[in-house]
């Protein structure tokens, strides 16, 4: 299989050529060439597997061959093996046919350990049989960066270069960058905000003459596609675990970047008999607005208490275009670029055709502390805020109440303590092999918002 980009300029790659890289040199993002399809009675087979081995069966035909398959079990294995719940990702029940799939029990308490754990070990094996090493690039307002150091930390051909805006990160999020040990591993707090940090990694990765001979940056955001790969799999582990491929189920989906809930569509386009994809999101409404009026127009981005949703532009909102514009690249570039100061709008029978792949809801920050509280009160399960967002929008347009409705909990309540004591809670404890979060030492390095000090203070650590 190979990879193309969505906007059709750049030359086809391999898995591990885009594993290795974040855009594709025309600036599009990559996605497979052909999607693989599972047949009802091939998923039905997968019932009585555990979730490594799922995993494998839906990873194994993007990567191609490419990784011998026993490499890729023992990167699956590994990858998981340090979750906290033997389930991997266990569903818990809420209402009648209402579920939440909780997707934090990795090390990190949020999601995106799932495709950055495999990320890290992908690259160890890929890095280390090319005999290369790579410098890891990210910028994050919180969960993207812990989740990229623990998972990429022990890859001994990795340098880590994790941006985080300076005093605007919470204390647990900041303590769980800066206290992972490793001298691969640097953080840097930039005099600045968070679209400053993306905008210092963005012009690093289109102009990588600061770095030593031999190098190059990799991504480790969710523009790398090996992350959306690893988030397909839970859709599949919780349609089975609910008896599922026989019968159909819909989610719904707390969205910041699109590709969460883009792994979804992909799912439910490889096979899986999903009904509804609910795309849930705070104040920063831009794809609500879109497949609710079919207005795509840029707004103020607002500081919210989900602030991993707290998004303008969706970067993989751009794949599923692709696969919307029937992978016309042109047209996609053409609309991708032309967001600027007038609203867009899509082609009235593509809106209709998004309208039908999903629906959206957004939730402000009041009912967000509501609905906190009111799952808390009707079953003592704290809800993080990103969770309670996803289970708004999950009540508001769900269609079909005789069939599952899974809300993605994609976070652990005690990393959002603002939202919690405002929804009048009392916090939860660290869980257990984080206690110590607050007493371990941390190592970081206040920079300015400039590009120099910045590409300097890599070159330095190389
Ligand atoms: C990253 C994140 C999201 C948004 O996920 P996307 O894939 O960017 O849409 C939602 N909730 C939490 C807790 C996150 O960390």
């Amino acid at each position: 299989m190979k990879y193309i980009s969505t906007r059709g300029q750049a030359p086809a790659a391999s898995f591990e050529e885009v594993l290795l890289t974040g855009l594709a040199p025309d600036g599009g993002l990559y996605v497979p060439e052909t999607l693989p399809q599972f047949s009802h009675e091939q998923i039905a087979s997968w019932a009585g597997l555990d979730y490594p081995s799922l995993a494998l069966e839906i990873i194994r035909p993007f990567v191609n061959g490419e990784i011998p398959e026993a490499e890729l079990r023992a990167a699956i294995d590994r990858s998981y093996a340090s979750f906290t719940h033997p389930a991997i990702a266990p569903l818990r029940m809420l209402g009648h046919n209402e579920w939440v799939m909780e997707l934090y029990c990795g090390p990190t308490l949020a999601f995106k350990d799932f495709a950055l754990q495999l990320l890290g070990q992908l690259l160890d094996y890929v890095l280390k049989r090319r005999g290369q090493k790579v410098a890891i690039m990210g910028a994050t307002s919180g969960d993207t960066g812990s989740a990229a150091l623990e998972g990429c930390r022990h890859c001994d051909n990795v340098d880590l270069f994790i941006l985080h805006p300076h005093q605007r990160v919470s204390e647990v999020q900041r303590r769980q960058m800066t206290t992972v040990p490793g001298d691969n591993v640097h953080n840097i707090a930039v005099r600045g905000n968070f679209d400053d940090c993306q905008r210092l990694v963005k012009t690093a990765f289109g102009d990588q003459s600061f770095l030593p001979e031999g190098w190059q940056l990799v991504a480790v955001n969710s523009i790398n596609w090996a992350r959306i790969m690893a988030q397909i799999v839970y859709y599949f582990h919780a349609s089975l675990s609910l008896g599922g491929p026989h019968r159909e189920m819909s989610f719904s989906v707390p969205t910041g970047n699109f590709g969460d809930i883009y792994a979804g569509f992909l799912a439910k386009r490889m096979g899986l008999p999903v009904k509804q994809l609910i795309v849930a999101t705070n104040r920063n409404d831009i794809l609500h607005r879109l497949i609710s009026d079919n207005e795509y127009s840029l707004g103020e981005l607002e500081h919210t208490l989900s602030p991993s949703m707290d998004i303008m532009v969706s970067s993989n909102f751009e794949r599923f275009l692709f696969d919307l514009f029937e992978r016309d690249a042109t047209a996609v570039r053409e609309f991708v670029t032309g967001l600027g100061e007038k609203p867009l709008q899509l082609e009235a029978q593509r809106w209709e055709r998004a309208r039908e792949i999903f629906a959206s809801h957004a939730v402000d920050d009041d009912t967000t502390c509501e609905v906190i509280r009111q799952v808390f009160e009707s079953t003592e399960f704290l809800v993080d805020p990103h969770t309670a967002i996803g289970i708004q929008a999950a009540r508001s347009c769900n269609v079909d109440r005789s069939i599952p409705m899974i809300t993605l909990a994609t976070a652990h309540p005690v990393k959002f303590a603002d939202a919690v004591t405002r929804a009048g809670l009392a916090m939860p404890d660290l869980p257990l092999h984080m206690q110590d979060l607050m007493a371990r030492s941390e190592r970081y390095e206040v920079l300015d918002n400039d590009l120099g000090q910045v590409t300097r203070f890599i070159r330095s650590q190389l």
